[in-house]
């Protein structure tokens, strides 16, 4: 399969010059990572996703990521599991459904810490692959991301859209040709706990962690 259309050479919005990309996962970050390279940006990785449970799965993609980081030089900031701090913000908002209440605080909490990193440490611009997944609410994403930014002086969130120019098919493209580990649920423990019930309803397994990777023998089915 070949992509759809090309990649578009991206430039950073004015008054930047390098960007702080928070990544939730190798699959959705791949495609932002290579776009970014292949228009010469200077930008890092910056991984904080404490929502993802447990911990096994946690590590598998992180590990994915870092993977991909190395294979390209990328530099790779490992934040905090700070696990704790989710669950207390998540309190109350166990039963939420996907993009509800919860997510948008699980958004702005990642997206806090990495303003708060940006503004700590140099970088004037932050962005997400969050948003490049059919399954997220990009505006969702986005009203986290500007508001998170506005809490630190000089901090712009970058909304570009990463799923336009081909962008969501190439993404899935490439977590078959690097053959990345596929999560089967968002991350969270309430997103695993609705994931299996949703499935068992259906009559399938539940979710088992660490088994599944992309293939190039793979259907189009994410
Ligand atoms: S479903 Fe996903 S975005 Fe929503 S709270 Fe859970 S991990 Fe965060």
């Amino acid at each position: 399969m070949s992509n759809k259309l090309e990649r578009q050479k991206l430039t950073l919005p004015a008054g930047h010059d390098k960007l702080l990309l928070h990544s939730c996962c190798a699959p959705c970050s791949g495609e932002v990572m290579e776009t970014l390279i292949e228009s010469g940006i200077d930008f890092s990785i910056f991984f904080y996703n404490p929502n993802i449970h447990p911990v096994k799965e946690y590590e598998i993609r992180k590990e994915e990521n870092i993977r991909f980081a190395e294979k390209h030089n990328i530099p790779f900031i490992d934040c905090d599991y700070d696990t704790d701090n989710w669950f207390a913000r998540a309190k109350g908002m166990e039963n939420e459904p996907e993009k509800g209440i919860r997510c948008t605080m699980c958004f702005d909490m990642r997206f806090e810490r990495t303003a708060l990193y940006a503004a700590e440490n140099g970088f004037s611009l932050i962005s997400s692959s969050l948003g490049i997944s059919r399954w997220k609410d990009m505006k969702q994403i986005n009203d986290c991301g500007h508001r998170s930014a506005s809490h630190y002086e000089g901090i712009t969130y970058w909304d570009y859209n990463w799923r336009k120019n081909g962008g969501a098919v190439r993404m899935l493209e490439i977590s078959k040709k690097e053959e990345f580990y596929q999560q089967e649920y968002c991350g969270c423990v309430y997103s695993l706990r609705d994931t299996n019930r949703w499935r068992m309803s259906q009559g399938r397994d539940r979710i088992k962690l660490g088994v599944k990777f992309y293939s190039n023998a793979m259907d189009d089915e994410s």
